[in-house]
């Protein structure tokens, strides 16, 4: 039989280790929250990083296509002015399908013919309808 004594001392353990794990618990728990706020600050730090990288790649892909625009007007007067074979070769790098289309529009309203290397006039003839 448990002594009134007896029950005080382990009613007085029980307490004591439950507030030891409470304490331990409590610990833990804190250093998890730090630990989490130092995850969250290094997320933080590489989304910003890698939001720089990509402010700056658009920064340079503007750059280039800025680049690349004025090499496709320059080539375009070249072509509308007439070019070699060699010319076109190379001018067909820096032209799309719509700024070619422009140049051949070009040359046909100055009556040249619409391919670069030709140096023909066009023919205008007036259809009538009678
Ligand atoms: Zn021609």
């Amino acid at each position: 039989m448990e002594s009134v004594s007896d029950k005080i001392s382990n009613l007085v353990d029980t307490i004591t280790n439950k507030s030891g794990n409470e304490t331990l618990i409590r610990q833990r728990k804190a250093e998890e929250s730090k630990k989490t706020r130092k995850i969250s600050a290094e997320n933080a730090k590489k989304r910003r990083v890698i939001v720089e990288k990509k402010k700056r790649a658009i920064k340079d892909s503007l750059e280039i296509r800025k680049k690349y625009d004025g090499l496709m007007f320059l080539w375009q007067q070249k072509l509308i002015e007439s070019c070699s074979s060699l010319s076109l070769e190379q001018a067909v790098r820096y032209l799309s399908v719509t700024s070619y289309d422009e140049v051949v529009i070009e040359r046909n309203t100055q009556n040249l013919c619409g391919y670069p290397i030709c140096q023909n006039k066009i023919k205008v003839r007036l259809i009538s309808f009678s």
